[in-house]
């Protein structure tokens, strides 16, 4: 084993080094393109044209810090596992929990409360700097500490409960149907997706923070309007107090059937203007009308076929190379929980590109939404310039880093769309004609 062992991590470690190098490389890269190609200062060229400026000293610097730590937990999304399985720690805490429960679900929660206890104290240095001293140190947070921490054990505690209600049901499913699983498993995942999408705007969110419809009445009354421009109906726009923690902006979609809802952080009320607060709701309505929730959950279930089907084979191969040395020997003994997480984080690696390859074209198909729903270039480009700025984004980042991680399309791409997507100026036909009521 030890030998076995060993190779392994000189394999892995070499692999990861070598990832760690493209990503360093393309980042240099990239930011010689920058210093090189992007003017000092914005001078508008063109009217109605917005041109994407040098980033300052602090984004480039915290572009940098950025990476360095993504790549951190790249590694510890690995290594903590691995630490739990050959430190044998796994099995101690199997022990544990089954000499103090009765019932195959009781230990398999016990564990599973363990674990992720432990598992959030090796990442808490980590968290700590990147959620809070890193976030001060650039000026972009204004919580303090202690509203921080609060707000970390709040999730631990909501994301503690969550799974653990429900962690039993896929090792009750593995020991049932040894060789489906993968499929069961991926299946129920779908209307499992749905629930949580549904109840998570009405239930977990209020936890965090107090939503309510968009209070200035002006603007309300203005999106009430581009509202009627669509087939939507019925969807709630909702404002969220995030003002009270950060000076950064964003709006989102989120639930699925009547839970469905628009939330613009107070943030980003405050700072655009009424027509880039439009054109961000324009975009947030594109992904409503696509259906790019509830078709996420479908296709993310249906791709997760594949890769527990993946996940099934190589854990069959590895227990049967063990013979008996990790000191589990099915998928269903709840000391096999690192392993699952480890093929699991593996697999999220190498499909990361694809996912954010398809989210970063819905995200475009938003943004076309809406500069023809508004047909506002100008709003579109500024608002998105903004958003980004504040949020000391750099205008694109090196290759490697933006196929792992962006699943919006870089800074720079969209406000190049926004810039020059106007087919109603040549008359073309407008891709979205049947999400637009009355042709404008
Ligand atoms: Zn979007």
């Amino acid at each position: 084993m030890t030998k076995d062992f060993r190779k392994i991590i000189i394999v892995f470690i070499s692999l990861f080094v070598l990832f760690a190098a493209a990503v360093t490389v393309s980042e240099i890269v990239n930011y010689n393109h920058i210093l090189r190609t992007y003017p000092q200062s914005g001078q508008i060229a063109v009217p109605d044209t917005v041109q994407v400026t040098m980033p300052t000293q602090a984004a480039f610097n915290f572009q940098k810090s950025k990476v360095t730590t993504w790549l951190i937990r790249l590694f510890l999304s690995f290594a903590v596992p691995a630490f739990f399985i050959f430190s044998k720690l796994s099995i101690h805490i199997r022990n544990w929990a089954a000499g103090r429960a009765r019932r195959w679900i009781s230990i398999i929660i016990l564990y599973f409360i363990v674990y992720s206890v432990i598992e959030t104290l090796i990442y808490l240095p980590l968290d700590i700097y990147t959620g809070f001293f890193r976030m001060h140190q650039y000026g972009l947070s204004n919580q303090t500490f202690v509203q921080w921490l609060t707000d970390t054990i709040k999730n631990f505690i909501v994301n503690t409960v969550l799974t653990g209600a429900i962690i039993w049901v896929p090792f009750l499913i593995i020991k049932k149907s040894p060789k489906r699983w993968w499929l069961y498993i991926a299946l129920i995942s779908i209307p499992y997706l749905f629930i949580v999408s549904y109840i998570q705007p009405v239930v977990i969110d209020p936890i965090f923070n107090h939503y309510k419809p968009v209070e200035d009445s002006q603007l309300a009354l203005k999106i009430e309007d581009l509202l009627h421009k669509t087939p939507i109906g019925d969807c709630q726009v909702y404002q969220v107090d995030k003002s009270k923690e950060t000076n950064q902006m964003n709006a989102y979609m989120t639930g699925v059937f009547n839970t469905k809802r628009i939330v613009l952080w107070d943030t980003t009320i405050n700072y655009l203007d009424t027509d880039e607060v439009l054109g961000v709701t324009a975009h947030e309505m594109g992904h409503y009308l696509m259906g790019h929730v509830w078709k996420s959950i479908v296709f993310g279930g249906l791709g997760s076929i594949l890769i527990l089907y993946l996940i099934y084979r190589l854990m069959g191969y590895i227990l049967r190379k063990a013979k008996g040395r990790l000191g589990f020997g099915k998928v269903s003994d709840i000391a096999a929980f690192p392993l699952i997480i480890l093929l699991i984080n593996m697999m999220m690696f190498f499909t990361a590109p694809i996912t954010n390859a398809y989210s970063r074209s819905m995200e475009t198909e938003a943004d076309r939404f809406e500069l023809e729903l508004t047909r506002n270039n100008f709003a579109t480009a500024t608002a998105t310039v903004k958003l980004h700025q504040q949020s000391l984004t750099m205008p694109e980042p090196g290759s490697v880093y933006m196929l792992w991680t962006y699943d919006h399309p870089t800074f720079k791409s969209r406000v190049d769309f926004a810039n020059n997507y106007r087919p109603w100026e040549n008359g073309q036909p407008l891709k979205y004609q049947k999400f637009i009521k009355e042709g404008k």
